[in-house]
C-alpha cells in the first residue's frame, strides 16, 4: 500500500486542501485536474480520509472510519468512477454500495461488477495506478440518480459525508445535467470532491460552480523513488519524459513495456517513411491492431503523437525536448525525409482526428489506424514539392 499522505511532489495544492478540511469550508465542490496518474484518486482518498476521521480529523490511518475510507467500504463515502457497462443477459446487480439494492435501476452485468471490484482492489493497493479497461466507460445516468438520492439522505454513522466523482468527464449523456444541481448545492454535512484529466471538456456550467484545484506534476526524483517502491530499480529516460510529472504513467509505462510498443508504433512509421510501401503499412497495422482492447490502442495514438511532436521540435531545432530521447538518432534522420514542416502538421491533425473517431467507438482500432494512415499518405503526396 503506498502512503496516501505523502502527495508526491505538490505542497500547495495540500495547503488549500488543508485549509478547506480544517476551516470547514465546504459549500464548493473541489475539482482536482491534471492528467493520468497524476495524484487526483490519490489526493482525494487523502482528503476523505481526513474528513471522516474520527480522531479529529487527522486522517490517522488507524480508526475504523480512515480504514474504510482506504478499502472503499465507509458508508458515508460515496465513490463514484466510470466504468464499462458490460452487455448481458441479466443486470442485476447494483455495482456502487451507495445504490438501493431494491428500487435501483442501476443494474449491470456479472462481468461490469467485477470490473469495478477490480478497479477498487487496484486503487486500494496503489491509488496513482491507473486502471485500464478493456471496453469503453463511462458514468450512466442511473448511477448519477442513486447518488443525488443517497446523498439527499442524512450520513449513516457520523455527522459528515464524502461524495468523489472521478473523471466526471465521462458522465454519460444528459447526466451531467442532473449533476448540476447537486454540485452547486452541496449539503453542508457533505465534502464533494470531482475528478477529471480534461477540464476543458466539461460543460462551463459545471466548471464555473467548482473551485479548480490543479495538481502539479511530481519531480523525477519523486518519480524514481516511487518506482523504486513499486519494485523498479532503473527507470529509462524515455519513461519519465513520457510520464512528464505523472507516477501513475510512469508507473503503467513501466508495467506495460510500453517501450516495446513504441518501438513498434515506430518501426511502422519508420518502415513507411523509408519504403512509402501502402500495402505493407496496412499489413502491419492489421496485425497489430485487431485484437488491440480500446484503452491500449488509445495509448498507442498517444505514443505516435508523441514521437510526431518530436518531429515537430527536431525541425524546429528544440531537439532538447524530445520525449523518445533514447531513439535521437533514427528520429532525425527520418524527420530529414519529410521535407516539410507543413506534412508534420498535416499528420498531427489526421492522428487528433483518428483518436477522437475511435474515442467514440465509431469503427474498429484497425480501420482508424488505416484511415489514418491514408490521410499520412496523402500528405506525403500533397506536400512533396512545397517546402516550408
Ligand atoms: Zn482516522
Amino acid at each position: 500500500m503506498v502512503a496516501i499522505g505523502k502527495i508526491l511532489g505538490n505542497p500547495k495544492p495540500l495547503e488549500s486542501v488543508n485549509r478547506i478540511i480544517e476551516h470547514g469550508k465546504r459549500g464548493q465542490a473541489i475539482l482536482l485536474s491534471g492528467p493520468p496518474g497524476i495524484g487526483k484518486f490519490a489526493l482525494g482518498i487523502w482528503m476523505a480520509t481526513r474528513f471522516l476521521c474520527q480522531n479529529d480529523r487527522a486522517g490517522c490511518g488507524e480508526c475504523l472510519s480512515c480504514r474504510s475510507v482506504r478499502n472503499f467500504k465507509h458508508p458515508d463515502f460515496l465513490l463514484v468512477f466510470p466504468f464499462p457497462n458490460l452487455a448481458s443477459e441479466s443486470r442485476k446487480n447494483t455495482v456502487f454500495h451507495f445504490c438501493d439494492p431494491i428500487n435501483s435501476d442501476a443494474r449491470y452485468s456479472d462481468d461490469s461488477l467485477e470490473e469495478v471490484n477490480r478497479f477498487l482492489a487496484e486503487k486500494a493497493e496503489d491509488p496513482y495506478r491507473i486502471v485500464s479497461f478493456a471496453k469503453k466507460q463511462n458514468i450512466p445516468v442511473d448511477i448519477i440518480r442513486d447518488l443525488i438520492k443517497a446523498v439527499g439522505k442524512r450520513p449513516m454513522l457520523g455527522q459528515r459525508r464524502v461524495v468523489m466523482v472521478c473523471e466526471i468527464e465521462k458522465m454519460a449523456f444528459g447526466a451531467s445535467d442532473l449533476f448540476l444541481k447537486t454540485v452547486e448545492e452541496p449539503p453542508e454535512d457533505t465534502l464533494m470532491i470531482l475528478t477529471t484529466a480534461r477540464p476543458n471538456t466539461i460543460p462551463q456550467t459545471l466548471l464555473s460552480r467548482t473551485l479548480r484545484i490543479p495538481i502539479p506534476p511530481a519531480t523525477d526524483d519523486d518519480i524514481r523513488d516511487y518506482l523504486r517502491g513499486a519494485g523498479y530499480d532503473k527507470c529509462e529516460d524515455f519513461y519519465l519524459r513520457y510520464a512528464a510529472g505523472s507516477p501513475g504513467l510512469a508507473l503503467k509505462a513501466h508495467q506495460e513495456n510500453l517501450i516495446k510498443r513504441r518501438d513498434n508504433v515506430w518501426r511502422i512509421l519508420s518502415d513507411y517513411i523509408r519504403d512509402r510501401q501502402m500495402p505493407k503499412t496496412i499489413e502491419a497495422l492489421r496485425k497489430t491492431s485487431l485484437k488491440m482492447s480500446f484503452d491500449d490502442a488509445r495509448d498507442d495514438f498517444k505514443l505516435l503523437y508523441k514521437i510526431l511532436r518530436d518531429f515537430y521540435f527536431i525541425k524546429i531545432g528544440l531537439d532538447n525536448k524530445l520525449i523518445n530521447i533514447d531513439i535521437k538518432n533514427e528520429l532525425e534522420k527520418s524527420a530529414r525525409a519529410l521535407n516539410s514542416r507543413a506534412i508534420i502538421q498535416e499528420w498531427l491533425k489526421a492522428l487528433i482526428k483518428a483518436a477522437r473517431v475511435h474515442e467514440m467507438n465509431n469503427v474498429s482500432v484497425d480501420l482508424a489506424w488505416i484511415g489514418m494512415y491514408i490521410e499520412f499518405d496523402r500528405a506525403m503526396g500533397q506536400n512533396r514539392e512545397s517546402d516550408s
